[in-house]
């Protein structure tokens, strides 16, 4: 019989590797079994394609952006934090940079380095890894309560049992599908009894009831904007940033943040507002100063030095003026109502696109049944979880990702052999 590995980790993204970098710096015997030809599938297409490993924010601020499982991260982030993520990669050899909004980058802007680090980390630590080994169920002890006693897999076709002493599940969530996962880590999770909350999209584009004028605008990107999402008058998210428009509705960073908010079954309004900058006083001043310079024109070549070309059409309509109109003719009364409407452009948003478009799932393992000092079950002693997989997410900026590989170090740190 085959000596059984000290853990079994299931899945090589970024909190698998993670977690079984620290179980091997450990002097563990640990396995990756991923189910892909190689490592990091996902983390490769990350950030488009340049990967926003972190956030360079306060301590507060971390949690603050982890929208759901915040508290239950804390101890994860106080073992292993965003700090401790750049420390990472740059005592690897991989320098980063800082972006908007605190968002971290590899210097050489390439997701694929980032990837290609990790895995060499995992090949220098001489880590075996199972490739092409999909994961299907548990081998369970007849103790109470039980225990996994090792795990039954197609490997490259071929079923086969690996016994092990521990599993760390670090299978994702089940968004982008084609990366490997889909799902699976729920099913095992479920085997040992553990309850999930409904996987559901979250960073994900907003479809709208505007359609056609959404259609109309697609591709088009608005920078320094900023977004209220509001349900039944309530404001549920608020941020400032930049979103574009797609061919049924929006997307982009500030509107995949608020998607977190969206379920599909209520009534949304997304609230724009196209000139945040200036108060409605400096901007009626603004446009006074374009008529001026104008004087001549029809309202609808007045706004040339306002708003980009292609949102003007729709922002004169909803004014109310006739785009006809002189502008030297245009009341203070129509003025206020343009400004209204570049104050408060809106959208409603009625439903998030499929959970295959999504950055990542909102749902998972039910946190009250996982240690959070250890990553550890409290169903099934030998048992860890890391990553996406679990009820926790994020919204942009790096922060999901931060959760992936503080909750790969904290199972890699805490696993019981
Ligand atoms: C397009 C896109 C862009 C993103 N950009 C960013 C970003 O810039 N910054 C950020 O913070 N986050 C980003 N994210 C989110 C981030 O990629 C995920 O949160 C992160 O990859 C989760 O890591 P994970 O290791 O938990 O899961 P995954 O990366 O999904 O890895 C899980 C692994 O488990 C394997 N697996 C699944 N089932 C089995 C099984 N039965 N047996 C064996 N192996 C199995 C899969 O093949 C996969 O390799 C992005 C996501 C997407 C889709």
């Amino acid at each position: 019989m085959t000596e059984p590995y000290d853990a079994i980790i299931i899945g090589g993204g970024p909190a698998g590797m993670m977690a079984a970098i620290e179980m091997a710096g450990r002097g563990l015997h640990v396995l990756i079994a991923e189910r892909n030809k190689l490592l990091g599938r996902k983390l490769r297409i990350t950030g488009k394609g340049r990967c926003n490993i972190t956030n360079n924010c306060d301590f507060d601020t971390l949690i603050q952006n982890v929208c759901q499982g915040g508290k239950f991260m804390y101890s994860s982030f106080r073992r292993f934090s965003n700090v401790d993520v750049i420390d990472f990669f740059e005592n690897h050899g991989l320098p980063t940079v800082v972006e908007r909004g605190g968002r971290v980058f590899p210097a050489s802007q390439k997701a694929y380095d980032v990837a290609e680090l990790l895995g060499n980390v995992v090949r220098a630590l001489k880590i075996p890894v199972l490739y092409e080994c999909r994961v299907q169920h548990f081998t369970l002890t007849e103790d109470a309560p039980s225990r996994i006693a090792g795990v039954s897999a197609i490997v490259c076709g071929k079923m086969r049992k690996i016994p092990c002493k521990s599993v760390i599940l670090a299978t994702g969530g089940i968004t982008y599908p084609l990366t490997g996962s889909t799902g699976d880590g729920y099913t095992l999770a479920k085997q040992v009894g553990h309850t999930i909350v409904t996987p559901r999209p979250s960073l994900v584009a907003l479809k709208c009831r505007e359609k056609a004028l959404c259609a109309s605008l697609e591709g088009l990107s608005l920078k320094n904007v900023s977004l209220r999402l509001k349900r039944a008058g309530k404001c549920l998210y608020e941020d400032f940033g930049e979103m574009v428009f797609t061919d049924s509705g929006v997307s982009g960073p500030l509107v995949l943040s608020a998607s977190r908010h969206v379920t599909g079954t209520e009534e949304y309004k997304m609230h724009i507002d196209l000139k945040p900058g200036l108060t409605p006083q400096q901007l009626d001043t603004r446009i006074l100063s374009d008529f001026s310079k104008y004087e001549k024109r029809d309202f609808i070549n007045a706004l040339d030095d306002l708003l980009p070309k292609r949102l003007i059409e729709g922002i004169v309509q909803r004014s109310g003026i006739p785009a006809r109109q002189k502008v030297s003719g245009v009341t203070r009364e129509q003025r206020m109502k343009l400004v209204d409407t570049l104050k408060d452009f809106t959208v409603t948003p009625f439903e998030p696109a499929s959970v295959d478009q999504a950055i990542v799932t909102a749902g998972g393992i039910t946190l009250s049944e996982v240690d959070p000092k250890t990553m550890r079950s409290k169903i099934c002693p030998n048992l860890y979880f890391a990553g996406e997989i679990l009820d926790v997410d994020g919204y942009t900026g790096g922060f999901n990702l931060t959760v992936a590989f503080s909750t790969g170090y904290t199972a890699g740190n805490c696993a019981e052999a």
